[in-house]
């Protein structure tokens, strides 16, 4: 068994840049387990099929057909990666994330990662469900004030329209799907190590997880 380390937090609480980073500095693999629901929202978005129709959703989602090359991701050959970064995209990952047969669905294809390589996993549920068996668990948190800024600051240097308010609104509505849903809700695994990120810089963080995993 190759190790995993996983780390879990809400929306622009800095995982997804400090999971990578840990990857990179370790040499382990990196998976972006919210991109596979972004791609599922996506794909479903490109058939027509509704993101409420669980079992249509449901077999989208086990046929999804991906390839991650470097920072590319392609969805039937198709570079989507900055297609799924799109608030709409994030807002519909949400709501198929929130329906069991679709979490089903992804999580062979998520362990999968962890079976040629070190493995970084960053998503709501690495340390809960995907790999209990994780040698770190992290939970990353910030302040809502503090991820809506992150937040606005990456659509800014995106150029996509960023509004402060629809950010926050649209973040603690996120967050509250993820901590209330029935199935894999986002929960600090009892084993986990908090790492509250409001006032570190990323170095800093990517130092405390590289600190935990030497320990
Ligand atoms: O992390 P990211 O914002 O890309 O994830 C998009 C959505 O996918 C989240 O809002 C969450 O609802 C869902 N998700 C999940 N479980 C994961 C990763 C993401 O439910 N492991």
């Amino acid at each position: 068994h190759f190790p995993v380390i996983a780390i879990d937090g809400p929306s622009a609480s800095g995982k997804g840049t400090v999971a990578q980073k840990v990857a990179n500095q370790l040499g382990f693999a990196y998976l972006d387990s919210g991109a596979l629901y972004r791609l599922t929202a996506l794909a479903a978005q490109r058939a027509g099929v509704l993101w409420t129709d669980e079992a249509a959703v449901a077999e989208l989602a086990a046929k999804l057909d991906v390839v991650f090359v470097g920072e590319s991701i392609l969805l039937s050959g198709d570079d989507v990666s900055v297609e799924i970064r799109s608030e709409l995209i994030g807002s519909g990952a949400s709501q198929v994330a929130a329906l069991p047969a679709v979490r089903v669905a992804l999580l062979q294809r998520q362990r999968a990662f962890s079976e040629k390589e070190g493995l970084v996993a960053d998503g709501r549920d690495m340390a809960s469900v995907v790999f209990p068996h994780a040698q770190l668990k992290i939970f990353l948190s910030a302040t809502p004030e503090v991820r809506a800024q992150r937040r606005f600051k990456q659509l800014l240097a995106r150029n996509e329209p960023a509004d402060l308010a629809v950010i926050t609104a649209d973040l603690q509505a996120r967050d509250e799907r993820d901590r209330l849903r029935s199935v894999a809700p986002l929960v600090q695994a009892a084993d986990a190590y908090l790492l509250e990120t409001s006032n570190l810089s990323i170095e800093a963080a990517v130092n405390q997880v590289l600190l935990w995993w030497r320990d």
